[in-house]
């Protein structure tokens, strides 16, 4: 099974994409997490990169391709992956067909504007793996401790309100035509984001199933 998450930054595509993976036993592959962990550790992509995250705008095209070219390479996606953040655009997209990946289904997590922006703020991820918390909807047993690995879970830099408000217009102009793309392949599934992130699970579930 290859699946997409698509929505807006702060949506929870990553909370929904780590359900799935524990479920079907399928690796989560978030271009955001693989970014990161290049600035953490001052790769020259992840130097070059950090220009773009920093200002909320997205990495450049064949960049990220050439990450998840590499990344699906690997044994552990032979039985199929999920794509947390990616595409992002039409050409990862239309690249990502021109390999010949044929992929399952499209998972959009619609949440509202106004909402995304409460959401991030309460966001955290934990700096060490990279999992993902929710102060409100998704708290970690310890406040700040990452419940995986014991990691500090931290906000992250680019959900800072004023960045939030660059990548929302970015997500509407840039991602938010893949909609049509996928729905035109019949691959898309809508999920609307529920206060109660069970419920939004239990709908993206029944989505993956369907
Ligand atoms: P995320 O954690 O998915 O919200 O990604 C954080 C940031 O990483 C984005 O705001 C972009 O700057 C960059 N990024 C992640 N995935 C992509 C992608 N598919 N294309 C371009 N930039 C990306």
């Amino acid at each position: 099974m290859k699946l997409i998450m698509l929505g807006a930054p702060g949506a929870g595509k990553g909370t929904q994409a780590e359900i799935i993976s524990e479920k079907y036993g399928i690796p989560t592959i978030s271009t955001g997490n693989i970014i990161r962990e290049a600035i953490k550790n001052q790769t020259e992509m992840g130097k070059a990169a950090k220009v773009f995250i920093d200002k909320g705008q997205l990495v450049p095209d064949d960049v990220v391709i050439q990450l998840v070219v590499q990344r699906i390479a690997n044994d552990d996606c032979s039985n199929g992956f999920i794509l947390d953040g990616f595409p992002r655009t039409l050409p990862q997209a239309e690249a990502l067909d021109n390999m010949g990946i044929i992929i399952s289904k499209v998972i959009d997590l619609e949440v509202s504007d106004e909402n995304i922006t409460q959401r991030i703020s309460g966001r955290r991820v934990c700096e060490v793996c990279g999992a993902s918390y929710h102060i409100n909807y998704k708290p970690s047993q310890v406040e700040g401790i990452c419940d995986k690995c014991g990691g500090k879970t931290v906000l992250r830099d680019d959900d800072k309100p004023e960045t939030v408000l660059e990548r929302l217009r970015v997500y509407h102009k840039q991602t938010e035509p893949l909609k049509e793309y996928y729905s035109a392949q019949n691959k898309l599934y809508t999920v609307y984001g529920q206060e109660d992130v069970n419920d939004t699970s239990a709908m993206t579930l029944k989505a993956v199933e369907a």
